[in-house]
Protein backbone atom coordinates (compact mmCIF):
# COMPACT_ATOMS: atom_id res chain seq x y z
CA UNK A 1 0.00 0.00 0.00
CA UNK A 2 1.40 3.37 -0.93
CA UNK A 3 1.88 5.91 2.05
CA UNK A 4 1.11 9.63 2.25
CA UNK A 5 4.12 11.34 1.94
CA UNK A 6 4.70 14.99 2.91
CA UNK A 7 7.33 17.42 1.65
CA UNK A 8 8.44 21.02 3.01
CA UNK A 9 9.51 22.98 -0.32
CA UNK A 10 9.54 26.36 -0.72
CA UNK A 11 11.68 28.38 -2.96
CA UNK A 12 12.31 31.27 -0.20
CA UNK A 13 14.47 28.38 1.00
CA UNK A 14 17.13 29.20 -2.15
CA UNK A 15 17.65 33.24 -0.53
CA UNK A 16 19.80 31.89 1.99
CA UNK A 17 24.06 32.43 0.78
CA UNK A 18 25.36 33.40 -2.20
CA UNK A 19 26.75 31.67 -5.16
CA UNK A 20 30.17 31.98 -3.14
CA UNK A 21 29.16 30.40 -0.32
CA UNK A 22 30.07 26.75 -1.25
CA UNK A 23 29.40 24.28 -0.75
CA UNK A 24 25.76 24.48 1.02
CA UNK A 25 24.41 26.56 -1.89
CA UNK A 26 21.09 27.34 -3.02
CA UNK A 27 21.81 25.05 -6.25
CA UNK A 28 21.31 22.07 -3.82
CA UNK A 29 17.95 22.56 -3.50
CA UNK A 30 17.45 23.91 -6.52
CA UNK A 31 18.23 20.62 -8.43
CA UNK A 32 16.10 18.63 -6.12
CA UNK A 33 13.42 20.79 -6.64
CA UNK A 34 13.89 21.19 -10.50
CA UNK A 35 13.90 16.82 -9.82
CA UNK A 36 10.64 17.38 -8.24
CA UNK A 37 8.64 19.19 -11.32
CA UNK A 38 10.19 17.06 -14.10
CA UNK A 39 10.32 13.29 -12.24
CA UNK A 40 6.23 13.66 -12.31
CA UNK A 41 7.40 12.79 -8.04
CA UNK A 42 5.55 16.00 -7.03
CA UNK A 43 2.13 15.02 -8.25
CA UNK A 44 2.68 11.93 -5.64
CA UNK A 45 3.32 13.77 -2.68
CA UNK A 46 1.54 16.01 -0.21
CA UNK A 47 2.86 19.63 -0.08
CA UNK A 48 3.39 20.82 3.32
CA UNK A 49 3.86 24.82 3.28
CA UNK A 50 6.67 25.72 5.95
CA UNK A 51 5.88 28.61 7.85
CA UNK A 52 8.45 31.13 10.35
CA UNK A 53 9.49 29.76 13.49
CA UNK A 54 7.96 31.98 16.38
CA UNK A 55 10.81 32.86 18.60
CA UNK A 56 9.90 31.20 21.38
CA UNK A 57 10.16 27.86 19.65
CA UNK A 58 13.41 29.01 18.66
CA UNK A 59 14.27 29.35 22.59
CA UNK A 60 12.93 25.92 23.34
CA UNK A 61 16.87 25.04 22.54
CA UNK A 62 19.11 28.29 21.38
CA UNK A 63 19.88 31.00 24.07
CA UNK A 64 18.09 35.18 23.76
CA UNK A 65 21.54 36.60 22.85
CA UNK A 66 22.30 34.25 19.94
CA UNK A 67 18.56 34.59 18.43
CA UNK A 68 19.15 38.39 19.00
CA UNK A 69 22.39 38.22 17.30
CA UNK A 70 21.30 36.14 14.34
CA UNK A 71 17.96 38.04 14.17
CA UNK A 72 20.63 41.31 14.11
CA UNK A 73 22.30 40.37 10.71
CA UNK A 74 18.95 40.40 8.86
CA UNK A 75 19.26 43.13 5.66
CA UNK A 76 22.77 42.77 6.13
CA UNK A 77 24.72 41.44 2.70
CA UNK A 78 27.14 39.32 5.39
CA UNK A 79 28.07 37.80 8.19
CA UNK A 80 30.45 35.63 9.56
CA UNK A 81 29.14 33.30 12.31
CA UNK A 82 31.69 31.27 12.40
CA UNK A 83 34.12 30.00 9.92
CA UNK A 84 32.38 27.47 7.35
CA UNK A 85 28.76 29.79 8.37
CA UNK A 86 27.87 33.27 6.81
CA UNK A 87 24.55 34.88 6.99
CA UNK A 88 23.07 37.13 3.89
CA UNK A 89 20.06 39.46 3.90
CA UNK A 90 17.34 36.61 4.22
CA UNK A 91 19.81 34.24 6.12
CA UNK A 92 17.77 34.90 9.48
CA UNK A 93 14.45 34.77 7.70
CA UNK A 94 15.59 31.55 5.83
CA UNK A 95 16.57 29.98 9.06
CA UNK A 96 13.76 30.49 10.62
CA UNK A 97 11.56 28.87 7.70
CA UNK A 98 13.71 25.76 8.06
CA UNK A 99 13.06 25.34 11.68
CA UNK A 100 8.91 26.09 10.77
CA UNK A 101 8.90 23.46 8.12
CA UNK A 102 9.83 20.71 10.05
CA UNK A 103 7.47 21.39 13.05
CA UNK A 104 4.83 21.73 10.32
CA UNK A 105 5.99 18.71 9.04
CA UNK A 106 6.31 17.31 12.43
CA UNK A 107 2.39 18.43 13.40
CA UNK A 108 0.98 16.96 9.75
CA UNK A 109 2.31 13.80 10.43
CA UNK A 110 1.26 13.51 14.19
CA UNK A 111 -2.49 14.48 12.80
CA UNK A 112 -2.40 11.75 10.16
CA UNK A 113 -2.54 13.91 7.58
CA UNK A 114 0.40 12.50 6.41
CA UNK A 115 2.19 9.09 7.24
CA UNK A 116 5.38 10.41 6.67
CA UNK A 117 7.37 13.64 5.66
CA UNK A 118 10.37 15.19 4.06
CA UNK A 119 11.85 18.52 5.13
CA UNK A 120 14.08 19.53 1.89
CA UNK A 121 15.41 22.99 3.45
CA UNK A 122 18.32 24.50 3.95
CA UNK A 123 20.24 25.89 5.73
CA UNK A 124 20.76 22.40 7.83
CA UNK A 125 20.91 22.24 11.76
CA UNK A 126 22.20 19.23 13.22
CA UNK A 127 25.79 21.49 13.96
CA UNK A 128 24.28 24.25 15.73
CA UNK A 129 24.32 24.48 19.22
CA UNK A 130 22.44 26.64 22.14
CA UNK A 131 24.49 29.70 21.55
CA UNK A 132 26.68 29.32 18.28
CA UNK A 133 26.12 28.55 14.53
CA UNK A 134 28.29 26.29 13.29
CA UNK A 135 29.09 23.83 10.01
CA UNK A 136 26.54 25.87 7.77
CA UNK A 137 23.73 25.51 10.44
CA UNK A 138 22.61 28.35 11.94
CA UNK A 139 19.38 27.28 14.18
CA UNK A 140 19.21 23.48 15.01
CA UNK A 141 16.05 22.15 12.85
CA UNK A 142 15.75 18.76 14.11
CA UNK A 143 16.30 19.25 18.09
CA UNK A 144 13.58 22.48 17.91
CA UNK A 145 11.21 20.22 15.77
CA UNK A 146 11.46 17.09 18.81
CA UNK A 147 11.70 19.89 21.42
CA UNK A 148 8.31 20.88 19.88
CA UNK A 149 6.99 17.63 19.74
CA UNK A 150 7.81 16.82 23.11
CA UNK A 151 6.11 19.93 24.65
CA UNK A 152 3.79 21.05 22.65
CA UNK A 153 2.51 17.73 21.29
CA UNK A 154 1.38 14.50 22.82
CA UNK A 155 4.76 13.23 22.07
CA UNK A 156 6.79 11.84 25.06
CA UNK A 157 9.93 9.27 22.95
CA UNK A 158 11.59 10.57 20.15
CA UNK A 159 14.22 8.67 18.15
CA UNK A 160 16.17 11.04 16.08
CA UNK A 161 18.64 8.65 13.57
CA UNK A 162 21.58 11.06 12.33
CA UNK A 163 23.11 9.28 9.22
CA UNK A 164 25.06 12.47 7.92
CA UNK A 165 28.62 12.01 7.41
CA UNK A 166 29.52 14.08 10.49
CA UNK A 167 28.46 13.98 13.71
CA UNK A 168 25.20 15.85 14.70
CA UNK A 169 27.58 17.29 17.82
CA UNK A 170 24.19 19.88 18.64
CA UNK A 171 21.86 17.07 18.63
CA UNK A 172 24.02 15.07 21.31
CA UNK A 173 24.09 17.78 23.37
CA UNK A 174 20.34 19.07 23.47
CA UNK A 175 19.72 15.56 24.61
CA UNK A 176 22.69 14.15 26.38
CA UNK A 177 20.93 13.95 29.82
CA UNK A 178 17.36 13.25 27.98
CA UNK A 179 15.76 10.03 28.42
CA UNK A 180 12.66 11.05 25.84
CA UNK A 181 15.33 11.16 22.68
CA UNK A 182 17.10 8.29 21.65
CA UNK A 183 19.93 10.02 19.41
CA UNK A 184 21.71 7.47 17.06
CA UNK A 185 24.45 8.77 14.33
CA UNK A 186 26.67 6.76 12.45
CA UNK A 187 29.33 9.23 11.21
CA UNK A 188 33.26 9.07 9.66
CA UNK A 189 35.17 9.52 12.74
CA UNK A 190 37.67 11.16 13.64
CA UNK A 191 36.44 14.08 11.44
CA UNK A 192 34.68 17.68 11.66
CA UNK A 193 32.83 18.30 14.05
CA UNK A 194 35.65 16.04 16.49
CA UNK A 195 32.82 14.54 18.99
CA UNK A 196 31.06 11.38 18.28
CA UNK A 197 33.07 8.98 20.07
CA UNK A 198 31.80 5.27 20.79
CA UNK A 199 32.09 6.21 24.52
CA UNK A 200 30.00 9.18 24.62
CA UNK A 201 26.48 7.78 25.57
CA UNK A 202 24.50 10.19 27.39
CA UNK A 203 24.43 11.19 31.15
CA UNK A 204 22.61 11.61 34.48
CA UNK A 205 18.97 10.10 33.31
CA UNK A 206 20.24 10.30 29.76
CA UNK A 207 22.48 7.47 30.54
CA UNK A 208 22.44 4.76 27.45
CA UNK A 209 20.11 6.92 25.39
CA UNK A 210 23.29 8.52 23.02
CA UNK A 211 24.51 6.22 20.37
CA UNK A 212 27.49 6.87 18.14
CA UNK A 213 29.12 4.85 15.52
CA UNK A 214 32.24 6.15 14.85
CA UNK A 215 33.44 4.83 11.13
CA UNK A 216 36.41 5.07 9.41
CA UNK A 217 36.32 6.28 5.87
CA UNK A 218 35.20 3.73 3.07
CA UNK A 219 31.90 2.46 4.13
CA UNK A 220 28.83 1.69 2.09
CA UNK A 221 26.02 -0.10 1.92
CA UNK A 222 26.52 -3.14 3.32
CA UNK A 223 28.25 -1.32 6.16
CA UNK A 224 25.50 0.77 7.39
CA UNK A 225 22.88 -1.77 7.15
CA UNK A 226 25.00 -4.06 8.94
CA UNK A 227 24.85 -1.43 12.42
CA UNK A 228 21.18 -0.01 11.73
CA UNK A 229 20.29 -4.37 11.59
CA UNK A 230 22.44 -5.17 14.81
CA UNK A 231 22.56 -2.33 17.02
CA UNK A 232 19.90 0.68 16.18
CA UNK A 233 16.89 -2.15 15.58
CA UNK A 234 17.24 -3.92 18.80
CA UNK A 235 17.36 -0.63 20.69
CA UNK A 236 14.76 1.29 18.97
CA UNK A 237 12.54 -1.61 19.09
CA UNK A 238 13.06 -1.76 22.83
CA UNK A 239 12.93 1.84 23.48
CA UNK A 240 9.20 1.71 21.23
CA UNK A 241 9.36 5.46 20.13
CA UNK A 242 6.48 7.59 19.66
CA UNK A 243 7.74 9.14 16.11
CA UNK A 244 11.05 8.84 14.53
CA UNK A 245 12.98 11.57 13.14
CA UNK A 246 15.75 11.40 11.04
CA UNK A 247 18.58 13.86 10.02
CA UNK A 248 19.28 12.87 6.14
CA UNK A 249 22.76 14.18 5.33
CA UNK A 250 23.60 12.88 1.99
CA UNK A 251 27.44 13.62 2.46
CA UNK A 252 27.86 9.86 2.74
CA UNK A 253 27.48 9.28 -1.57
CA UNK A 254 30.07 7.37 -2.91
CA UNK A 255 31.31 10.54 -4.84
CA UNK A 256 30.39 13.54 -2.35
CA UNK A 257 33.50 16.28 -1.91
CA UNK A 258 33.87 16.39 1.42
CA UNK A 259 33.50 12.59 2.61
CA UNK A 260 34.74 9.30 2.37
CA UNK A 261 32.15 7.10 2.78
CA UNK A 262 30.48 5.06 -0.18
CA UNK A 263 26.95 4.96 0.23
CA UNK A 264 24.52 4.83 -3.01
CA UNK A 265 21.03 5.56 -3.79
CA UNK A 266 20.45 1.91 -3.47
CA UNK A 267 21.81 2.16 0.28
CA UNK A 268 19.65 5.31 0.99
CA UNK A 269 16.40 3.89 0.02
CA UNK A 270 17.62 0.51 2.25
CA UNK A 271 18.13 2.85 5.36
CA UNK A 272 15.12 4.50 4.55
CA UNK A 273 13.26 1.06 4.57
CA UNK A 274 15.20 0.06 8.13
CA UNK A 275 13.82 2.98 9.47
CA UNK A 276 10.62 2.85 7.95
CA UNK A 277 10.17 -0.56 9.58
CA UNK A 278 10.90 -0.02 12.81
CA UNK A 279 8.37 3.26 12.56
CA UNK A 280 5.90 1.01 11.32
CA UNK A 281 6.20 -1.42 14.55
CA UNK A 282 6.37 1.34 17.00
CA UNK A 283 4.93 4.16 15.86
CA UNK A 284 2.39 3.65 13.31
CA UNK A 285 5.24 4.94 10.81
CA UNK A 286 5.17 8.15 11.73
CA UNK A 287 8.61 9.81 10.44
CA UNK A 288 10.03 13.33 9.75
CA UNK A 289 12.76 13.33 7.87
CA UNK A 290 14.99 16.45 7.17
CA UNK A 291 17.65 17.55 4.95
CA UNK A 292 21.54 17.63 6.71
CA UNK A 293 24.27 17.97 4.49
CA UNK A 294 24.87 16.34 0.41
CA UNK A 295 27.32 18.04 -1.75
CA UNK A 296 27.42 16.33 -4.37
CA UNK A 297 24.33 18.03 -6.12
CA UNK A 298 23.41 14.95 -8.43
CA UNK A 299 24.46 12.12 -6.03
CA UNK A 300 22.32 14.20 -3.74
CA UNK A 301 19.28 15.10 -5.94
CA UNK A 302 19.33 11.03 -7.14
CA UNK A 303 19.73 10.09 -3.29
CA UNK A 304 16.42 12.30 -2.30
CA UNK A 305 14.44 10.95 -4.87
CA UNK A 306 15.42 7.02 -3.81
CA UNK A 307 14.58 8.07 -0.67
CA UNK A 308 11.26 10.04 -1.27
CA UNK A 309 9.96 6.38 -3.41
CA UNK A 310 10.91 4.34 -0.28
CA UNK A 311 8.91 6.67 1.63
CA UNK A 312 5.85 6.26 -0.23
CA UNK A 313 6.23 2.61 -0.12
CA UNK A 314 6.78 2.32 -3.96
CA UNK A 315 9.82 0.17 -4.44
CA UNK A 316 9.69 -1.79 -0.81
CA UNK A 317 12.98 -3.61 -0.10
CA UNK A 318 11.83 -7.15 1.51
CA UNK A 319 13.80 -8.30 4.36
CA UNK A 320 15.34 -10.96 2.48
CA UNK A 321 16.98 -8.39 0.13
CA UNK A 322 18.25 -6.32 3.14
CA UNK A 323 19.91 -8.80 4.70
CA UNK A 324 21.52 -9.92 1.44
CA UNK A 325 23.04 -6.58 1.34
CA UNK A 326 24.34 -6.14 4.69
CA UNK A 327 25.84 -9.42 4.99
CA UNK A 328 29.70 -7.71 3.55
CA UNK A 329 29.24 -5.22 6.23
CA UNK A 330 29.04 -7.18 9.49
CA UNK A 331 32.25 -8.92 8.99
CA UNK A 332 33.87 -5.54 8.74
CA UNK A 333 32.16 -3.15 11.13
CA UNK A 334 32.56 -6.31 13.41
CA UNK A 335 34.63 -4.68 16.02
CA UNK A 336 32.68 -1.78 16.14
CA UNK A 337 29.77 -2.91 16.50
CA UNK A 338 30.88 -5.17 19.07
CA UNK A 339 32.42 -1.93 20.85
CA UNK A 340 29.42 0.03 21.04
CA UNK A 341 26.98 -2.74 22.32
CA UNK A 342 29.27 -3.59 25.40
CA UNK A 343 29.39 0.54 26.23
CA UNK A 344 25.37 0.86 26.12
CA UNK A 345 24.61 -3.45 27.54
CA UNK A 346 23.94 -1.85 30.67
CA UNK A 347 21.09 -0.05 29.74
CA UNK A 348 19.56 -2.19 26.77
CA UNK A 349 18.45 -5.67 28.10
CA UNK A 350 18.18 -6.69 24.64
CA UNK A 351 22.00 -7.02 24.56
CA UNK A 352 22.44 -8.76 27.48
ZN1 LIG B 1 27.48 16.66 7.04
Amino acid sequence: MTKKTGIVKDIRYLKHGTAFMEPETSKRLLSIYTMLESSGMKDKLIDIEPRYAEISELALFHETAYIDMVAGTAGKKYCSLDPDTGTTEDSYDVARLAVGGVCNAVDRVLTGDCDNAFALVRPPGHHAEPGRAAGFCIFNNIVIGALYALTRRDVHKILIVDWDLHHGNGTQNAFYSDNRVLYFSIHEYPSYPGTGAAEEIGRDGGEGYNINIPLAPGAGDADYLAITGTVLEPVANEFKPDLIMVSAGFDIYHRDPLGGMKVTEKGFAALTRVIMNIADRCCRGKLVATLEGGYHIGGLTGSVKAVLHELLNETPLSEAELDDMERDGLHRQDSVIKRVRENIEPFWPVFK
